[in-house]
């Protein structure tokens, strides 16, 4: 295939990405060794690179190591803990990229050599690589709360990572009086999914609602505002009696934000006591979800800067610290986009398109990037917001595109909310498929 063609192609490929289609490709590699692609985290970000770089071009030899059998989906997880769906409906497995001819290795990474190009593993094995993608998700900053550790995460869970958690904070929650209080604390920015601690906010409400009715959410917020601020309050206010007026008055949620004492400074486990500048908040379920970073392996191998994220160059995710390395999804640093699924999904579509380009001396294509975040608040009123981004070559970073995406209205239509928690489950159902299947 000539370069044009090829170009073309990979141009094609990364419209594809955008529009979130799928399409069929064509091998066109070209004589020479096998080239090797390690991915390191088989989630979001790495089964979807791992999958796409196979379809783009199947003469690559590419193997993902994750250290799970199975990969819980944080999108959805809010409903596990209202109860509206189950853990098992947010689990996938890695037999869909092996019928794309991925190797799958289970195994904890721990090691990456940038200048050798190799990859180890706690199991003791080592995997070359021409070029390697990272993609290993968030680790929590354990110091950030005084008395909440990994150790004591386990029985106050943060949930912000799909699977166990979710289920022990259900169980919790079922297991509350009627009466009781949750206490959630969630993080300062950046985080992963910034509009997740307030869509888990609603659910737990309506199920509060319907089973535990006289209980109350006190949220401990070190933020002034959050994602679909105004959505979030009109929504909470419509079903769960918020007022944002008085927004720690009587209502079953109450928010203190900074500027009324929300920022917490320790967690007392054995009283189950968060202790915040506006006081001591007793819950009888609580949730923190401590301030992050990248994870573990991106420090290890070297790949973060001070602030705890990786920078990377936005057109190709190449490492701006090590060369043959990428990083995609939520340990990058490729704000403006959010750190989300969908997002992450998304760059790692750029990411497999340059990859493998630049595995056959071709310079990367210019890209564009989406993403959109639906917030379920309950049956019946979902709502979303959404964005496309594009690569500034002159400026060397990733833009948002002027006029494009939006947020849904803020007056409320019920036929609308509807179709929006209706796209909500489509966008789950074609993300997970376009991921693992
Ligand atoms: C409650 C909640 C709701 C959310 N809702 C949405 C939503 O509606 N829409 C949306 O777009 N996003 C949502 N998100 C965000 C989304 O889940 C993340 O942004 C996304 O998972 C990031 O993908 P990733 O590939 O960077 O990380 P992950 O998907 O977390 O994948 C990282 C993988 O790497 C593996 N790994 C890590 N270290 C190693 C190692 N050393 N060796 C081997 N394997 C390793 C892990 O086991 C994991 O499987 C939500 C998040 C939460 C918490």
């Amino acid at each position: 295939m000539s370069n044009f063609t090829r170009r073309k192609f990979l141009k094609a490929g990364i419209a594809a990405a955008v529009a979130g289609t799928s399409m069929s490709y064509g091998s066109f590699a070209i004589g020479g060794a096998k080239k090797k692609v390690v991915v390191v985290g088989g989630g979001i970000g790495g089964a979807t690179a791992a999958k796409y770089i196979r379809m783009m071009d199947p003469s690559v030899d590419v193997t993902v190591i994750e250290a799970n059998k199975d990969y819980y989906t944080c999108f959805m997880s809010n409903e596990v803990l209202s109860g509206e769906r189950t853990l098992d409906s947010i689990k996938f497995g890695y037999t869909g990229l092996a019928k794309h001819g991925v190797n799958v290795v289970h195994d904890m990474v721990t090691g990456i050599d940038a200048d050798k190009r190799v990859v180890k593993t706690a199991g003791g094995d080592s995997f070359s690589y021409d070029r390697c993608i990272v993609a290993p998700g968030i680790d929590f900053k354990w110091d950030a709360i005084e008395g909440y550790d990994a150790k004591i995460a386990e029985n106050t869970p943060h949930a912000w990572k799909a699977g166990s958690q979710t289920a022990t904070l259900r169980k919790q929650l079922e297991g509350m009086k009627d009466g009781g209080s949750f206490v959630m604390v969630p993080p300062t920015n950046p985080f992963r999914c910034p509009p997740g601690p307030y869509e888990r906010v609603a659910q737990i409400a309506h199920y509060f609602q319907q089973h535990k009715p006289k209980s109350s959410i006190i949220i401990l917020d070190p933020k002034k505002k959050f994602s679909k601020f105004g959505l979030f309050k009109a929504g909470w206010q419509r079903h769960f009696g918020y007022d944002p007026e008085n927004p720690t008055g009587d209502g079953m949620i109450k928010w203190i934000n900074s500027e009324a004492g929300g920022t917490v400074s320790s967690y007392d486990a054995g009283s189950k006591t968060v202790t915040a500048k506006a006081g001591k908040f007793k819950g009888d379920v609580v949730n923190i979800i401590p301030p992050q970073k990248a994870g573990k392996i991106a420090f290890s191998a070297g790949l973060t800067n001070d602030k705890g994220w990786c920078p990377i160059n936005g057109k190709t995710f190449e490492s701006t610290i090590h060369k043959n390395i990428h990083v995609v999804g939520d340990s990058s640093i490729s704000s403006p986009m959010p750190k989300s699924g969908y997002a992450a999904n998304s760059q790692a579509k750029v990411c497999a398109a340059a990859v493998v380009a630049m595995l056959q001396g071709d310079g990367a294509p210019t890209p564009s990037y989406v993403n959109t975040c639906y917030s379920i608040i309950a049956p019946g009123d979902g709502i979303s917001v959404a964005k496309v981004y594009a690569y500034d070559e002159s400026a060397g970073k990733i833009i948002k595109v002027k006029g494009s995406g939006g947020l849904t209205p803020s007056e409320f239509d019920p036929e609308l909310r509807a179709r929006e928690q209706q796209y909500a489950y489509s966008w789950f159902n074609n993300i997970t498929s376009d991921v693992f299947k």
